[in-house]
């Protein structure tokens, strides 16, 4: 970092001081978000092979037989990908809600950097427009902002590639986790619109999320993307998603059983 700029972001942080939302620690960063370079290195990655469509880190006998996950052999999904930075377990979980729920936007800029990485180990990149899942209005005004139109927004200047804005949630639906698989398509089923999409038609998409639990939401308005404009690709791409276990070969989601982690399945 040249020396002036170093200087006006001690000068920034010694005016507005602020802790790390995870350590507490004095964080001073250039973008000025609370998460300090420390606890950014140690947020949770997703090791190892996965399916080849969602993204689910499978276990070595699945991988070797089929390669996809029981839910997709089952029934493609249908986007062409998904990927995530991590799971959804530990400080990835905890500054993801810190993010969500305690009034953090700024942390959309390091976390648009997760998304970048994850999206540039998986071949996701170049695309040419980046969606957010979208908030339902009322939603927006009780949290202040949304936080997915954030991390798309960051991602976009980080990568130079535009956002689309089309994207509507026109019901109210409650939130996925924790629901049974068939209310979670019930909840979401007819809750988007599209509008202007003759601009995507022949594009390659990148649709944002913050995490992915069944993949309910972001199958529901790939669905919608497929049919009403006809996208070349279409790539999911989430900071994190939430994890499964393998049974007798067939996945089961954790947030199936209102867990939040694979350890608390095996204790439920
Ligand atoms: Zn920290
Ligand atoms: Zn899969």
């Amino acid at each position: 970092m040249p020396l002036v700029k170093t200087l006006r972001v001690l000068f920034q942080s010694l005016l507005f001081p602020q802790p790390c939302v995870l350590c507490k620690c004095w964080v001073v960063n250039d973008s000025f978000s609370p998460l300090c370079i420390t606890c950014n290195k140690k947020l949770e990655k997703l090791k190892g092979p996965c399916c080849r469509f969602c993204g689910v880190p499978l276990p070595g006998s699945i991988l070797i037989q089929w390669g996809i996950c029981s839910s997709c052999r089952s029934l493609p999904p249908p986007y062409d990908v998904a990927r995530a930075y991590g799971p959804y377990e530990g400080r990835l979980r905890a500054v993801i809600r810190e993010f969500k729920f305690h009034g953090w936007p700024r942390l959309s800029i390091p976390l648009a950097s997760l998304l970048e990485e994850a999206g540039g180990n998986s071949d996701l990149f170049p695309a040419d427009w980046i969606l957010a899942v979208p908030l339902h209005p009322r939603r927006r005004r009780e949290r202040g902002f949304d936080q997915t139109l954030l991390l798309a927004k960051a991602l976009s200047t980080r990568l130079k590639i535009p956002v689309f804005t089309g994207l509507r949630r026109v019901r109210w639906t409650q939130p996925q986790f924790g629901l049974e698989p068939a209310a979670r398509q019930r909840n979401v089923d007819g809750a988007f619109q599209l509008c202007q999409g003759e601009a995507l038609g022949s594009r390659r998409l990148i649709l944002i999320d913050d995490v992915l639990t069944s993949g309910a939401t972001v199958s529901e308005l790939s669905r919608l993307l497929r049919t009403s404009a006809k996208p070349e690709r279409i790539s999911v791409l989430t900071l994190a998603r939430t994890p499964a276990l393998f049974l007798n070969g067939w996945r089961v989601e954790a947030s199936e059983r209102g867990a939040h982690s694979v350890s608390e399945v095996i204790a439920k």
